[in-house]
């Protein structure tokens, strides 16, 4: 409240408290000095992380990382594809996704998203024969058709890696996302589910894809060891491969490590939250939140919507002016200056391709975070706000 009584937006860029038992464990380090992966025998807090990640995810071997920008970049690369290998990644996504493609000596193929955010299978299909690997982002939790993706990939021995930077605890026909794929690689960055500032894991059944993983992300000499499973892979890429020096550090680990338990927790306050504003929204005849695909069990910490109908550039601008005004930050893609998720603005790329269906949604779909702390009445405030905001949007700009 403020002081004249007035209920105030809620701040969705604040961050919720890391847990206490945080504290003890980085006290003990910082006392040690024991910050290195590497330094203890065994059981370091990076270790541990990604035994209990490994465990909580059903996979047989995890690596904790700096980033998930790093995860895809090693996940790439222990892919083993000739320099130039062509990797299809969907037009809808965030710029450190190409990113790490190009970082891998690779070139990013984009393919069309449709108005509901997911990959459209026909162009997909399209530019599949030609592509080396598949990098799919699950952009803001939302799941593409996997069922079709894999089937496809499989048929013509193409890997898939799954970018869940924003997926944790997402679910597609029961199966956890990002154990789908050969490699799935997750965000610990602090507008993810899990927050440590930055971070990133990756988790795979693939021994060798494992292993090169672990030595090239800075496991030098016999440190490889310290990784269960699989020793003899390790032996055989030993000093084959480039060390890029991409490990976590202890500190991170005892951050994200208390977080673990409460994922689940996050992923239904989360799936709620974001369905009791979904419900306001499309109540409103301007706005509307596509549903998801029918195998698909969310974990969003933010809403997606489009403007429904006809709608004037000046009056999308209209509207994320109004939403300001209310103090609810409204991203429509396409029109804030610069996206780094809307793929003409990935000027590293060169020329950004013809890719009409894709622009055509980043120029009428919303963003708003939904932290999943809020409180319902946090949440109507936000919903109230974004519903409004169109109204007077329309009603003050001539179309
Ligand atoms: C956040 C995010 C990334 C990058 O994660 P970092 O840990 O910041 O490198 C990649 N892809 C998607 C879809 C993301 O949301």
């Amino acid at each position: 409240m403020s002081p004249d009584g007035q209920f105030q937006a809620p701040n969705v860029y604040h961050c919720e408290a890391i847990p206490d038992a945080a504290r003890a464990e980085i006290d003990r380090l910082l006392t040690s000095g024991d910050l290195f992966r590497y330094t203890a025998a065994e059981g370091s807090p990076v270790a541990l992380l990604e035994e209990e990640f490994a465990q909580m995810m059903g996979s047989k071997y995890a690596l904790a990382v700096a980033s998930c920008s790093a995860a895809l970049f090693l996940s790439l690369k222990a892919l083993d594809l000739p320099r130039g290998a062509r990797v299809l990644i969907p037009a809808f996504t965030f710029a450190a996704v190409p990113s790490a493609v190009v970082h891998a000596d690779m070139v990013p193929v984009l393919v069309e998203v449709g108005s509901n955010y997911r990959v459209d299978m026909a162009d997909f299909e399209a530019k599949l024969d030609g592509a080396d690997a598949v990098l799919i982002s699950h952009m803001r939790g939302h799941t593409s058709d996997m069922d079709a993706i894999m089937a496809l990939c499989d048929a013509r021995n193409i890997p898939v890696v799954e970018d869940a930077a924003h997926s944790l605890g997402t679910e597609w026909n029961g199966r956890k996302i990002g154990t789908i794929g050969k490699v799935g690689c997750f965000s610990f960055q602090s507008y993810k589910m899990v927050n440590a500032g930055e971070g990133g894991i990756l988790i795979t059944d693939d021994p060798e894809i494992a292993a090169r993983c672990v030595i090239m992300s800075g496991a030098y000499e016999s440190n490889w060891k310290k990784h269960p499973g699989m020793q003899n892979s390790y032996m055989l890429w030993q000093n084959k491969l480039p060390l890029y020096n991409m490990r976590m550090q202890n500190l991170s680990a005892a951050v994200i490590r208390p977080q673990l338990p409460q994922v689940a927790i996050r992923v239904a306050k989360g799936r709620a939250g974001h369905d009791r504003v979904a419900d306001q929204l499309n109540q409103s005849p301007y706005l509307v939140v596509p549903p998801p695909l029918g195998p698909e069990e969310r974990a969003p910490d933010s809403i997606q919507f489009n403007l429904k109908g006809d709608w004037t550039d000046a009056q999308a601008m209209r509207f994320q002016a109004e939403a300001k005004r209310r103090g609810i930050t409204v991203q429509v893609f396409g029109l804030s200056e610069g996206n780094a998720r809307a793929f003409w603005n990935w000027e590293f790329l060169g020329p950004a391709p013809d890719l009409p269906m894709t622009r055509a949604m980043l120029m009428r779909a919303c963003d708003v975070r939904l932290p999943t702390r809020l409180t319902d009445q946090e949440l109507d405030y936000i919903a109230h706000a974004v519903v409004s905001a169109a109204l007077d949007a329309k009603a003050q700009t001539p179309a």
